[in-house]
């Protein structure tokens, strides 16, 4: 298994250049004392001796130590796929930045990329179109604006949102209640739940007027009750109807045997990065697992591995969204937040059904 940062030692860093191993590129750079130039490990460039090698761990080290970069790999800028994947966190920035809404053509202008790569790439890195980036920012500064007590339609206009009775319904889409609700605090309105018992223990269910909010794995009901009283502080929480338990059994059903695609709709709110790792797990199917670096890398942020645990330890939809899929690099379980002996009974009914 390839080690993220295995380019630690000499004799490892070595390896590297003689392979010319581009995933080594960033990691470090190697200078020829009798040429005076410094390369990032994969350049095309003819291997020095090993005797007159010495390896630094930015550019500005090896410029320090009086080296001149490459004229070939340039290793004093930035490799080619980080310089695009530059030009997309450039192109978030100016949507951030501006008041109103910028077309595909506008956005790919101001970054110089045609506007087929530039959709391309911009999906590729962020896992979110263009324009699906846009929704979600304007979401957030709403939800912020709000929260922080703005009259709605202040609110809303800041955001960037154009005015109307059609930005009512988006915002309604967003934030899934009315701006005015969202407002007066009530992050979800209306929230009914049901407790019980499974395979895995004890289970709470819980249900927005927009669908599963939240489905959470513990010892005992009580403690369920104040997770998800801590998690929904300003909702109504009330024990769930009839027609909920029978949607209920439903969730507790996949929630035992995850193996078909979970058919009822979720409420998932979160912050545009919470949710792309969230839609990303979603596509791990059951009996995989991945790192917490793979699936920083599959959003496109290799370097956001801590955010990328983060993101995971808020999910509060057990199963529903496979936080459980997601181990150290090492095959360790490391940690799950309805406990880790939950988490390896769940992989291990997964690998068992793979293999019936
Ligand atoms: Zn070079």
């Amino acid at each position: 298994m390839k080690q993220p940062h295995g380019f630690i030692t000499e004799q490892q860093r070595w390896q590297a250049v003689e392979q010319r191993d581009a995933l080594a590129d960033g990691t470090f750079v190697f200078a020829v004392k009798t040429t005076g130039i410094f390369c990032r490990p994969s350049c095309r460039a003819r291997r020095p001796l090993r005797e007159n090698t010495a390896f630094y761990d930015t550019p500005k080290a090896a410029q320090n130590a009086g080296f001149r970069a490459c004229k070939r790999c340039q290793p004093d800028k930035l490799a080619p796929e980080l310089q695009r994947v530059a030009r997309i966190e450039e192109a978030c920035r100016i949507i951030e930045a501006s008041d109103s809404p910028l077309t595909l053509d506008e956005l790919a202008g101001q970054v110089a990329m045609s506007s087929f790569h530039f959709h391309r790439l911009f999906k590729r890195v962020t896992g979110l179109t263009p324009n699906g980036w846009q929704k979600a920012h304007r979401a957030r500064r709403l939800r912020e604006a709000l929260a922080g007590g703005k009259e709605v339609t202040q609110a809303i206009f800041d955001a960037g949102f154009q005015s109307g009775s059609a930005f009512y319904h988006q915002a309604d889409e967003t934030l899934g209640m009315t701006a005015s609700q969202y407002r007066q605090g009530g992050a979800r309105a209306h929230v009914q739940f049901v407790v019980g018992s499974c395979l895995l223990g004890e289970f709470l269910v819980a249900e927005s007027e927009r669908g599963i909010c939240a489905i959470l794995l513990g010892e005992n009901a009580e403690a369920l009750i104040d997770e998800l009283e801590s998690e929904f502080p300003r909702s109504q929480l009330t024990p769930g109807n009839e027609a909920f338990a029978s949607r209920v059994a439903q969730v507790v059903s996949f929630v035992e045997s995850p193996t078909a695609e979970f058919t009822l709709p979720l409420d998932i709110r979160g912050t545009a990065f919470q949710q792309q790792v969230w839609q990303a797990l979603r596509a791990i199917p059951p009996g995989v697992t991945v790192s917490y670096s793979e699936l920083a890398e599959r959003i496109g942020k290799p370097a956001a591995v801590r955010a990328v645990a983060g993101a995971c330890a808020a999910n509060t939809l057990a199963v529903a969204i496979p936080c459980h899929r997601v181990i150290r690099s090492d095959g360790g379980l490391s940690g799950y937040r309805w406990g880790v002996e939950r988490k390896r009974q769940l992989l291990e009914n997964e690998t068992r059904r793979q293999g019936e």
